[in-house]
């Protein structure tokens, strides 16, 4: 294992602290392939689920050669992982098609995905003798590293941007006593101090600039082809922040091709918010790379300028993958059918069926194939926008799959008449 530029290509081994290459762009993690492919198969993966001792009790760990093979004294597992892949048929009705299937991260141990990648850098930091660590956050990887860090004994502390965090986020960050440093600016400026902080302090960074966090969350897509017996699907689909995420699976999908676990890559949806969509319209208008002003309700992935954009691209491209924007409206409106369900996920999550929904009806994805939706947060991250949606109340949004509470007096006469 060793950690190379996606840039120059200059290595550097792994147990040497690196957020970027000399030459300013990313680091990944570089496995050996010869050696994963004696070593890993899927026997040895049902082994370790019927056995669920530690590490591998972790839906992350389970993968520990495919993701972090360093010795288990370092690892800090909640454990994280190991979380539900649904059928809805309202949802699939929604959508249009037939064989649909919600991966939801929203159940792991604070709430999000972000645990995954969290455990494996954390362990990182825990294996490189660090104290103290950071973020910047729209508010999950803050939840998720506030945790971890009480878990390893670690000081935390996060950087948030302005009263621009959803409630539930905000209350995990303080609640699990992260030092939380809310800046004046946006997500976008608040990870340009993070990166000057730790680069300056004896701090281990935590974003998804860290190669480690990529790694961890490789672990999303091997979980659903373990639920899915290991029959590859013909999609994922997944919203874009901050890009981490969609870079993960892509990589974690062309590794197991590469050592010959899976004979074809399942191509890659990634949706934005259409306020914060310079993928998007890099993607669609064949331009450079440009950073938006980001705006959205979707508080968590409201970046305009996301770190991971090249390694985002070049996954995108190896999968044969597309890239689609939708509105807070169609966000909204999909996140009613997610909720109505009785699974739920907050507003980021939904880019995954507002996008699904609008490449099944332009036909990119056929209504035959078969489709994973992964939901990446959970329903009460956000509490204020599902009860604001409900009241009416969000400023240029259409309720219209409204819940209203009802108001009336306490009789049983007035509740009769409600309820008949
Ligand atoms: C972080 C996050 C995203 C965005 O993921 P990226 O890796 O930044 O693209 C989406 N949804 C939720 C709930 C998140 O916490």
């Amino acid at each position: 294992m060793i950690l190379r530029c996606i840039e120059c290509r200059r290595e550097y081994p792994i147990d040497k602290v690196r957020h970027r290459c000399e030459c300013g762009d990313l680091l990944e993690v570089v496995h050996d392939m010869g050696t994963l492919r004696k070593k890993v198969s899927s026997q040895l993966f049902d082994e370790r689920l019927a056995k669920r001792e530690f590490p591998y009790n972790s839906g992350v760990w389970r993968y520990k050669e495919l993701i972090l093979d360093i010795e288990n004294k370092f690892i800090i597992s909640r454990p994280e992982g190991n979380t539900n892949l649904y059928q809805a048929d309202k949802v699939g009705e929604y959508v249009g098609i037939k064989n649909i299937w919600l991966k939801h991260e929203g159940e792991n141990p604070t709430g999000s995905f972000k645990d995954r990648g969290m455990s494996c850098a954390i362990s990182v930091a825990k294996m490189l003798g660090f104290k103290k660590v950071a973020c910047a956050s729209t508010g999950n990887t803050s939840a998720s590293m506030a945790s971890y860090a009480d878990l390893a004994g670690m000081e935390s502390i996060v950087f948030i941007p302005k009263g621009k965090i959803a409630f539930g986020k905000l209350a995990q960050a303080l609640a699990y006593g992260a030092k939380t440093i809310q800046i004046k600016g946006d997500f976008d400026d608040a990870m340009k101090l993070v990166q000057e902080v730790c680069q300056e302090l004896e701090i281990y960074l935590l974003n998804s600039i860290n190669p480690f966090r990529i790694e961890g969350q490789k672990a999303i897509g091997f979980e659903v082809l373990q639920q899915l017996d290991w029959q590859v699907p013909d999609w994922f689909i997944l919203p874009g922040g901050n890009l981490g995420n969609n870079t993960a699976l892509s990589k974690g999908f062309r590794e197991l091709y590469q050592i010959g676990m899976i004979n074809r890559i399942p191509r890659m949806a990634v949706i934005q918010a259409q306020g914060a969509n310079p993928l998007y319209t890099m993607w669609k208008e064949k331009t450079p790379f440009t950073a938006v002003k980001a705006e959205t309700i979707a508080s968590a992935v409201k970046i305009g300028n996301p770190v991971s954009w090249k390694k985002s691209i070049r996954g995108i491209e190896w999968s044969r993958g597309v890239v689609e924007q939708v509105t807070d409206q169609e966000i909204m409106d999909a996140k009613a059918f997610v909720d109505a369900s009785g699974i739920g996920a907050e507003p980021a999550s939904c880019c995954s069926i507002a996008g699904a929904k609008k490449l099944v009806k332009a036909g990119v994805i056929d209504k035959k194939e078969r489709v994973v939706a992964v939901l990446t947060g959970n329903l009460l991250k956000d509490p204020d926008a599902v009860v604001n949606y409900h009241l009416g109340r969000l400023k240029g949004i259409k309720s219209r799959y409204a819940n209203k509470p009802i108001m009336m007096e306490s009789s049983l006469k007035a509740v009769r008449k409600v309820l008949e």
